[in-house]
């Protein structure tokens, strides 16, 4: 018999993940289908992105080869029947309070910071680099972590060795931008451009790196189709372009830059995103999200 949700104890709310504890060294993570589209957690719930996001964790930690805090398969006993498929169980670890970002591709917080300064986190880039351009080679863009409700907030390799010393903050930026690379690799083999992402790093008792979290999944990346893909204009997002497109179009109603929420999504862009998640996770993993695991 599986246990019911309620006989853990409920420990975090993310903006999409419910966290409980198991026992005292392992966790739940558990993947709703919330989905975020203009620093707004929206009022619909896209129908299984919670499973397909966690179906892509599983097949990225598989292939990635590095050590991770998995702790349980897909099926493990001790997930919820009513979690199944959305459910990772986690070894509970000390986290590197460090946001590890790797980007391939300048867009988002990092065009802003390189149109400042010629530079993002420290990094100094060449000039002429333009909205979704290139980078010359991938570079680690750490981030401490907000308050819930505010912007990570980018800051250099320096300020993370201040915070976690030297030698972590290189290993740090070494494991980030390996992952990354090897990752970018992969999904562009399907035709999939991955400009940037973010890690995060747990220890283990010995004190080496642990990848954690979610990894690799579309609320943790950028990914682009490469088709179509030109420097000097904002990519579509992947996953999310049709919530977007939706939501700043004529028949939303809704004013992007006023003080109120968006409205509720009607059912074909809900269907139409799904649509979208399980393409990236067919096309990434090779895998038919038909077999993944569901609640009982
Ligand atoms: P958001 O992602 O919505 O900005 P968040 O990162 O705080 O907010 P979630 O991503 O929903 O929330 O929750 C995951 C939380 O669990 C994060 O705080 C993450 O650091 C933590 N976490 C992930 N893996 C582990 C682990 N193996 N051990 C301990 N904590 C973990
Ligand atoms: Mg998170």
């Amino acid at each position: 018999m599986r246990p019911t949700l309620n006989s853990y104890r409920h420990i975090a709310s993310g903006k999409v993940r419910e966290i409980y504890e198991i026992d005292d060294d392992t966790l739940l993570l558990v993947a709703t289908d919330r989905i975020s589209a203009y620093d707004f957690i929206l009022d619909t719930p896209i129908d299984d992105k919670g499973r397909i996001l966690t179906a892509m964790s599983f097949f990225w930690f598989g292939v990635l080869g590095v050590p991770n805090h998995l702790a349980g398969s897909p099926t493990d006993e001790r997930i919820p029947a009513s979690e199944l498929g959305r459910s990772m169980v986690v070894r509970k670890l000390p986290m590197v309070e460090v946001e590890c970002v790797a980007r391939g591709y300048l867009t988002g917080s990092g065009l802003i910071d390189y149109r400042k300064t010629g530079a993002v986190c420290g990094v100094d880039l060449p000039a002429g680099l333009d909205e979704a351009s290139r980078l010359p080679e991938p570079i680690f863009t750490p981030a401490t972590k907000a308050a819930q409700g505010d912007h990570d907030e980018n800051v250099s390799f320096e300020y993370v060795a201040d915070q976690v010393g030297p030698d972590l903050a290189e290993t740090l930026r070494a494991s980030t931008l390996d992952i990354y690379s090897r990752g970018a690799e992969l999904a562009a083999e399907r035709g999939i451009l991955l400009a940037d992402t973010k890690f995060e790093f747990g220890r283990d008792a010995d004190g080496s790196l642990v990848l954690a979290d979610e990894v690799l999944t579309p609320d943790s990346s950028r990914y682009w189709e490469s088709d179509g893909y030109v420097a000097g204009k904002v990519q579509p997002s992947f996953d999310k372009q049709i919530v977007r497109n939706w939501l700043t179009g004529p028949d939303s109603g809704w004013d992007r830059h006023g003080d109120t929420p968006p409205p509720s999504l009607p059912t074909d862009v809900v269907e139409r995103t799904r649509a979208r998640y399980i393409e990236a996770y067919e096309r990434i993993s090779g895998l038919s999200f038909a077999d993944w695991p569901t609640a009982e």
